[in-house]
C-alpha cells in the first residue's frame, strides 16, 4: 500500500453516514498560484490590497450575469437532503464538506452584504462579515469540491453546489488568489496547446512509436496522424492519452477503430488537449480561449467532423458549451453531431456490424464500469436519454465476455466521484483525493469480493489518473483501472491482422 501521512479510511461493506466532526479538513489547502500563472490567465499576480471590496463587487457581477447563482444563493431551505450525498463529507466527517455547508461559506457573505435581514439582523440569518479568514476558508473548502454535481441530483430545488464552487474560485482568481495546479495548467494550454506543455515534436515522436508498436503487434500499418490537412475527422483527446497508462492504450484503440472504419483522421498540435480547466475555475474567458483552439485547428486542417476522446469534463464542455464558446460549426458536415464522442463513434460501427472482435482477448478480466461525473450528470451520448450510461457499457459488452455493474446506488446518475475531479488532481490535495474515493472504492471492493471483478473501466482521463494513484491506498493494484478503448483495442480484429496461427506457422518455418 502507498504511504500516507494521513489516516486512510478502512473499507467496510457500506459507507456509513458519519457523525459531524468540525474542522477535520480545515488544514488542507492547495498550493497558491505564482504571479506568472495568474497573469497569464488575465488575473492579478497576487492578492490585491483592496480584495475586500473587489470580492464583493465580483460577487455582485456574477449574480447579475448568472441567474442560476442568484437562485442557488436564495433558494436553499436547509432541508438536509444533500447533507450525506458528498463523498468528501462521507469520508472526512467535516460539516463544511457537506454540500449545504460548502454553499453556506459563500451564502453567509452574500446575505450579510446583499439582503435586508443580513444587513440589520445578521445573527438571525447566519450572515457573516467578509474577513481574511473567510477568504482562506473559501480557498480551502472550495478546493475540496470536485464539482461532481452528485448533490444537485438529490436537492429538491436542484441547487448545484458545483456552480457555487466555480463562482467562489472565480472570485478568488479575480483578486489574485488562484490555485497553482489549475492556473499553471491553463497557462500551458494557452502557450503550448495542452495541459502537459508537450511540444509538437514530442507528440509526433509518441505517435510514431505507437505506429511501430501496433505494427509489431498486428502486422497492420495503423496510422496515428498529426496535423494532416484535409483529414475527415479531427480527434481531440486529453494529452494524458499521449503517454500516461492506461490512457495511451485507449488512444491505440481509437486509432484501430478509425483504421478499421476506413476514415481519414488526424490529431492536432494546436488542439492537442481535450481538457478544459477553464470550467474548473469558473472562468468563461479562459474556457473560451481554450475552446477556440479547437475551432482554429478544425478550420486550419479543413476537417469535416470533430470527435472527442475519453475525457469526462472535456466531454461536458464539448457537449454543453462548445457551440456557444467557439461556434458556429457550420463548416462541418451536418450529418454528424458536433461534437461526437469516441464511444458514440465506435458504438455506431458496432451497430452496423463493421467491426470484428475476439472477445476472448479480454477473458483474463472481469470488468465493471465507473460512470464519470461530468459524463453522467452533465451530458448525453447518442439519441436516447441515458445514452451516456448505455453506450459505454454496450461498447464494453461488445468486446468483453465478463461484465458486472457495481451497486446501482453508486452508478449512473448517482455515480460517486473518483475523488480527483474538478481541479483536485494534484499531490498537494492527496489527502482529500484518497478520502474522497472511499464510496467508489467500497462499491468496487464489493464487486471484487462478490462477483470476481478484476478491473474497472472508465472514460475519463482524470478518473484514470486518480484511480492509478488511489487504488494502492485501498490495497488494490494501480493497473486495475483500464480505458474502455483499451478493451476495444485488445479485442478488435483488424483486416489483415496476423493471428496466433500465423505466428506459429512462422515459428515452424524458421
Ligand atoms: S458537487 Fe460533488 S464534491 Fe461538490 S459538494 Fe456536491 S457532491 Fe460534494
Ligand atoms: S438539498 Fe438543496 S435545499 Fe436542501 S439543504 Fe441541500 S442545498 Fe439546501
Amino acid at each position: 500500500m502507498a504511504k500516507a501521512e494521513f489516516d486512510v479510511p478502512e473499507l467496510q461493506e457500506y459507507v456509513e453516514v458519519p457523525e459531524l466532526v468540525e474542522g477535520t479538513m480545515a488544514h488542507l489547502s492547495p498550493f497558491v498560484a505564482k504571479p506568472d500563472h495568474n497573469t497569464a490567465l488575465g488575473f492579478p499576480g497576487e492578492l490585491v490590497d483592496d480584495w475586500h471590496d473587489k470580492v464583493l463587487d465580483k460577487l455582485d457581477d456574477l449574480r447579475s450575469r448568472y441567474r442560476s447563482l442568484q437562485v442557488y444563493l436564495d433558494a436553499c431551505v436547509k432541508c438536509g437532503a444533500c447533507t450525506d450525498k458528498c463523498h468528501y463529507y462521507l469520508s472526512t466527517k467535516d460539516p463544511k464538506n457537506m454540500p449545504v455547508g460548502r454553499q453556506d461559506l459563500l451564502r453567509k457573505v452574500y446575505r450579510r452584504y446583499n439582503t435586508f435581514a443580513g444587513k440589520y439582523f445578521p445573527w438571525l440569518v447566519g450572515a457573516k462579515d467578509l474577513t481574511r479568514e473567510t477568504l482562506d476558508e473559501w480557498y480551502s473548502y472550495y478546493h475540496q469540491c470536485s464539482q461532481c454535481r452528485r448533490c444537485s441530483v438529490f436537492c429538491p430545488y436542484g441547487i448545484d453546489t458545483a456552480e457555487i464552487s466555480m463562482a467562489a474560485r472565480e472570485i478568488l482568481d479575480s483578486v489574485g488568489y488562484g490555485q497553482k495546479y489549475c492556473n499553471e495548467i491553463i497557462a500551458k494550454v494557452h502557450d503550448k496547446g495542452n495541459n502537459l506543455g508537450l511540444p509538437g515534436p514530442a507528440i509526433l515522436d509518441t505517435l510514431e512509436g505507437l505506429e511501430e508498436d501496433v505494427f509489431d503487434e498486428t502486422g497492420v500499418e495503423v496510422k496515428y496522424p498529426l496535423d494532416v490537412k484535409g483529414a475527415e475527422i479531427l480527434l481531440v483527446t486529453p494529452s494524458a492519452d499521449f503517454f500516461a497508462e492506461p490512457h495511451v492504450d485507449g488512444l491505440i484503440g481509437y486509432g484501430k477503430v478509425f483504421h478499421e472504419a476506413g476514415v481519414s483522421w488526424t490529431l492536432s498540435t494546436t488542439a492537442s488537449e481535450a481538457g478544459n480547466f477553464g470550467m474548473f475555475i469558473g472562468s468563461y474567458e479562459n474556457m473560451r480561449r481554450v475552446a477556440l483552439r479547437i475551432r482554429q485547428a478544425a478550420l486550419e486542417l479543413g476537417v469535416k467532423r470533430i470527435v472527442f476522446g475519453e475525457c469526462g469534463h472535456a466531454w461536458r464542455v464539448a457537449y454543453s458549451f462548445l457551440n456557444t464558446l467557439a461556434g458556429p460549426f457550420d463548416f462541418l458536415d451536418p450529418r454528424y453531431p458536433v461534437p461526437q464522442h469516441i464511444c458514440e463513434f465506435t458504438y455506431d460501427l458496432i451497430q452496423q456490424g463493421k467491426l470484428k472482435f475476439d472477445k476472448s482477448a479480454n477473458d483474463d478480466m472481469t470488468l465493471t464500469f465507473h460512470d464519470s461525473c461530468n459524463v453522467a450528470r452533465a451530458t448525453r451520448m447518442g439519441d436516447k436519454p441515458g445514452g451516456q450510461f448505455d453506450i459505454p457499457r454496450a461498447v464494453i459488452k461488445a468486446v468483453c465476455n465478463n461484465y458486472v455493474d457495481m451497486d446501482h446506488e453508486t452508478i449512473g446518475e448517482k455515480t460517486f466521484c473518483c475523488g480527483g475531479g474538478g481541479g483536485l488532481l494534484t499531490d498537494d490535495l492527496m489527502e482529500v483525493r484518497v478520502k474522497g474515493a472511499l464510496p467508489r472504492m467500497t462499491a468496487l471492493q464489493n464487486v471484487i469480493k462478490d462477483e470476481g471483478v478484476t478491473h474497472m473501466a472508465a472514460i475519463c482521463a482524470i478518473c484514470k489518473s486518480q484511480f492509478t494513484k488511489v487504488l494502492p491506498y485501498y490495497g488494490m493494484d494501480m493497473d486495475q483501472i483500464v480505458s474502455v478503448h483499451q478493451l476495444v483495442s485488445n479485442a478488435i480484429i483488424l483486416t489483415g491482422q496476423k493471428t496466433d496461427e500465423d505466428e506459429t506457422d512462422a515459428d515452424d518455418d524458421a
